[in-house]
């Protein structure tokens, strides 16, 4: 959003409202000496306009380098020696294997690494790159949603095969592995470090396990203890077959 820009003389010229109405539409948060003063509004709106000039001219897109960090297609773009975004390439992406991420999360995709270079730039110099994060949540529920797709097909001890149904890759997963770029074999998982859609699968695979585990087959006397309308079809058959030791019951009488 691009303001107006006040003049002193212009300013000079508008009552004390007006100075309080320009200074909040103009967003600032310069100090106000003498908030009863005239001048003092004005000193502080010049100086909010100085500061949001120096802001549009400090960013140019000579500022932003991009280093290549491990001989892997994966790069960091750099303002002053301070990571701004990642690029990575995705090898099992053929139509934009390029990706920009931003504290991990993907802002961008593109089938160019120029085109992503270019992208990182526009977005620094526009002030806009953090902005993307908030797209987080978003990547998130995808993994989430994309992870129903993943099949569990094998466990050898800590290893799980799992099967992307939508590509029709296999992927090894560790998810007990000390190095998280190690859990999985995906591009998400090797080059991000972050928790794939294939280890949410076998998260969910576990978790599912574990739960039909804890769900212990009821015995017959707790089948006998329960109101009628809450048995099963199968636990009613159960029921029927069932034949009282007569010895047990009467020592227990
Ligand atoms: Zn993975």
């Amino acid at each position: 959003m691009t303001h107006q820009l006040y003049t002193v003389e212009q300013l000079q010229a508008k009552s004390l409202s007006e100075l309080k109405t320009i200074y909040a539409q103009l967003g600032a948060s310069v100090e106000v000496a003498d908030k009863r003063s005239k001048a003092a509004w004005v000193n502080a709106i010049v100086a909010h306009q100085f500061s949001q000039i120096e802001k549009v001219e400090l960013r140019t897109e000579d500022d932003v380098t991009f280093t290549d960090i491990d001989g892997f297609y994966n790069f960091e773009a750099r303002v002053n020696g301070e990571v701004i975004a990642e690029i990575s390439h995705d090898a099992f992406n053929d139509e934009e294997p390029w990706y920009v991420t931003v504290s991990g999360v993907e802002v961008f995709r593109s089938s160019l690494w120029c085109e992503s270079t270019d992208w990182v730039k526009q977005q620094y110099v526009a002030g806009t790159l953090s902005k993307h994060q908030q797209s987080q949540v978003q990547v998130l529920t995808t993994r989430e949603e994309r992870a129903a797709t993943i099949e569990v097909l094998e466990q050898h001890g800590d290893e799980f095969v799992v099967h992307n149904c939508e590509n029709d890759h296999y992927y090894v997963v560790r998810p007990n592995h000390v190095e998280p770029k190690e859990r999985c074999e995906c591009a998400d998982c090797h080059y991000r470090g972050v928790k794939c859609k294939h280890q949410i699968a076998v998260e969910n695979y576990l978790v599912q396990r574990l739960e039909k585990l804890i769900t212990v087959t009821p015995s017959l006397d707790e089948l006998l203890d329960l109101p009628f309308d809450q048995l099963t079809a199968t636990e009613w058959e159960r029921l029927r077959e069932y034949e009282p030791d007569e010895s047990v019951e009467l020592v227990a009488a």
